[in-house]
């Protein structure tokens, strides 16, 4: 006669973790999204898809030694990530390349895993436990170095038929003169409305007004950064204040393009700069959505609004969509 089956402890956790460009977090993650243990490492830099797998290997079994009743493992990945099978195609901003991490995972640490892009993973989250709890359609837009997102309908993140859909960041708000984008294509909505496009534009203000306020904070016009111009903001610089009015322009027609498309309930703006720098890029986004979106006399308007799980989403999705898949 068998022993039997002892009852479970409690319900199931999942390690999630998040790979950026520089720095990879891991944490043990419960179904309503409370950390259990956190850790955050540096992202190498060098040393290829073996050494970004070493550090994954190392950041899991931290995390995963306090508790061995984990039950699966969950990453978001920058970069293109086939959806199911976990493969990294490649990442603009990463060493890695042509790495199959789902099933590298799985072999090390004898769990279910899943793989998926880190815009979307974060997306997944904000939209079941952060602003878009209770929304049945929900696009998030993760704004730092470029502009990544998730489309999440009844809980489900839209990817398309092989994973790569949902490019959010690549839709054209400007072909004819906008900025290149690292994508090869002319004026996407990263390479207009991104903490990067936000960095080139006020370099360029800093070299026309060599004795502005932005250029004085930097030290050198070549030297203004995404933080310079919220710096100079708070203190009402007019230039400053005009850049977050053109970045929010850009950010502003291509969510009015998304709603047009896909008509969700809010949309939320997340990562470095969507995420935190509040109502100077808030207010002009508004006012152009308003401007350009379809038909606005006649219908209703989603809210934009921040992200409210912070740098958190990325771990907490990953975790979600690990517990999913089990
Ligand atoms: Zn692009």
């Amino acid at each position: 006669v068998s022993a039997p089956t002892p009852p479970p402890t409690g319900r199931p956790t999942a390690v999630g973790l998040d790979i950026g460009g520089t720095k990879i977090a891991a944490a043990v993650v419960g179904p309503d999204a409370e950390l259990r243990e956190r850790v955050v490492v540096p992202a190498p830099r060098t040393g290829g898809s073996e050494a970004t797998l070493r550090a994954l290997l190392d950041a899991t079994d931290r995390v995963r030694a306090p508790h061995p009743d984990v039950a699966a493992v969950g990453v978001g990945a920058a970069g293109m990530v086939e959806w199911p099978s976990g493969h990294i195609r490649w990442a603009p901003n990463s060493p890695y390349e042509n790495l199959p991490l789902r099933d590298r995972l799985a072999e090390h640490t004898g769990l279910p895993t899943v793989v998926e892009n880190d815009a979307n993973a974060a997306a997944v989250a904000e939209a079941r436990f952060g602003s878009g709890a209770g929304r049945a359609c929900s696009i998030t837009l993760t704004i730092g170095t470029g502009i990544g997102g998730g489309i999440v309908i009844d809980g489900q993140i839209y990817r398309g038929p092989t994973g790569i859909g949902a490019e959010v960041g690549h839709i054209i708000v400007d072909a004819e003169h906008g900025a290149r984008c690292g994508c090869g294509a002319t004026g996407c909505l990263e390479a207009m409305a991104s903490g990067t496009a936000l960095a080139r534009v006020a370099r360029d203000a800093a070299r026309a007004e060599p004795g502005g306020m932005l250029a004085d904070l930097a030290g050198d016009p070549e030297r203004v950064t995404g933080e310079t111009v919220f710096e100079a903001a708070k203190n009402n610089d007019r230039t400053a204040l005009a850049l977050f009015e053109r970045i929010g322009f850009w950010l502003g027609a291509g969510i009015a393009s998304l709603v047009n498309v896909l008509e969700p309930g809010i949309v939320i703006l997340a990562g470095g700069l969507g995420g935190s720098v509040g109502d100077l890029l808030l207010a002009p986004t508004r006012s152009a959505f308003e401007r350009y979106v379809f038909a606005r006399p006649h219908r209703s308007l989603p809210e934009i609004v921040p992200a409210r799980l912070g740098p958190d989403a990325g771990v907490i999705g990953a975790a979600l969509l690990a517990l999913d898949a089990r």
